[in-house]
């Protein structure tokens, strides 16, 4: 007998969202539970997913680092600097600029300018320059495609340059050849559409219906070539509704510090990272962020505990999460708060992530990077020493 592993990931269907909408597969995958999701952004979630590690261990966390020095692949886009701001601020212009970067310094994983200012461009590195959904994708550790590669198996993996319509058809024709014994989809039009609109939106609803059928489509379109369609629908973290947005920004700048010389700061939608570069800067940004009344610096033991402690510094001396429902803006990702964002502290409600099936759940199954050991049972690999699985 043939067996599938249908793995499909639906960015931002929390265990809160799916709450709020129980008929969702209800019949076809009713074992579901809350998952613990990653601190960070989809940047440290997917690889986590694919590999059973935590950031620590694969080295990718948030999308851009400092880096001392000259030592930036960024220099040469020190001349964008010099573009009109009212040019340069524009969501198109800089989608396209994204796409010019990306392909000038041959990145191959997910890209994106975002917000960040050209003139501070030059003291960053980006953190997945490679495409992580291949064998040899991340920067440490090996990730469920390396695995299966090394055991001669075929999978079918989604293509990022796609939307949801473009992937369901792709794993249409490959379910149809029967050839493949893991399939991994990450759909995105959920968490645009909360991003957009908050949590609330009726149109969840009908996006959810909509997913629904397609699933079902998948799993009908696979039992015809397959005995054994293990299918587990799953996301990597929930959404927040925004309450208001915060200038942290601006209120760094009243302490008196250069940035480039005294600090380097960057600005995610939930989370500000900050290098010291003197002592003097260091212990005003301490006293200043260790006495803010919307959010907290995430002390060491904490990050360890959470697997985002980085011993190097790579993505920050001090890590300062806000609290949850409220968004940095103007940030370096986006200009102005939006209605949803994800990003806050995993022990929120609305952080949680959440896992369905049509098989029981091991009941070790607490956390999204135990995924891994999901797949790997579904394709008969043996994890690795030292992997989460259930
Ligand atoms: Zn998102």
């Amino acid at each position: 007998m043939k067996t599938l592993g249908l793995f499909v990931f639906i960015d931002a269907l929390g265990w809160e969202v799916l709450r709020r909408h129980p008929e969702f597969l209800s019949d076809i995958a009713p074992d579901r539970r809350p998952l613990e999701t990653i601190l960070g952004y989809s940047s440290a979630c997917d690889p986590s997913i694919i590999s059973g590690l935590t950031p620590s261990g694969h080295k990718l966390w948030s999308s851009y680092y400092f880096v001392p020095g000259r030592r930036s692949p960024f220099d040469w886009v020190r001349w964008l600097g010099f573009l009109p701001e009212r040019l340069t601020e524009r969501a198109r212009v800089r989608h396209y600029l994204s796409k010019l970067v990306k392909k000038v310094c041959g990145i191959t994983g997910y890209f994106q300018l975002y917000n960040v200012p050209f003139r501070l461009l030059p003291i960053f590195h980006y953190a997945e320059w490679k495409r992580i959904w291949v064998p040899g994708g991340l920067p440490e550790g090996t990730s469920i495609f390396d695995m299966l590669q090394a055991a001669g198996k075929s999978w079918y993996v989604h293509d990022s340059n796609k939307g949801d319509e473009g992937k369901l058809a792709d794993l249409e024709a490959s379910l149809g050849e029967g050839k493949i014994s893991l399939a991994y989809i990450s759909l995105g039009k959920l968490d645009a559409l909360m991003h957009a609109e908050g949590t609330q939106t009726p149109k969840v609803g009908d996006l959810l219906k909509w997913y629904d059928g397609r699933i079902r489509h998948l799993v009908e379109l696979a039992k015809k070539n397959y005995g054994d369609v293990r299918l587990y629908v799953f996301t990597d973290h929930g959404m927040h509704d925004i309450r208001q947005g915060w200038d942290l920004q601006k209120e760094i700048e009243t302490l008196g510090l250069k940035f480039g010389t005294d600090y380097a700061a960057f600005y995610d939608s939930t989370m500000g990272r900050f290098w010291c570069l003197n002592a003097e800067a260091c212990r005003k940004l301490e006293v200043f962020l260790g006495n803010h009344p919307a959010g907290r610096i995430l002390p060491d033991d904490e990050l360890d505990e959470l697997g985002v402690y980085f011993p190097d510094a790579q993505y920050g001396d001090l890590i300062f999460l806000m609290n949850p429902g409220l968004q940095i803006a103007p940030s370096f990702m986006g200009r102005k708060a939006i209605k949803g964002m994800h990003g806050f502290h995993p022990s929120d409600p609305d952080s949680k992530a959440m896992i369905c099936s049509n098989r029981p759940l091991p009941q070790g199954l607490q956390k999204i990077q135990q995924i891994f050991g999901l797949m790997c049972e579904s394709t008969g690999i043996e994890p690795p020493a030292g992997r989460a699985v259930p």
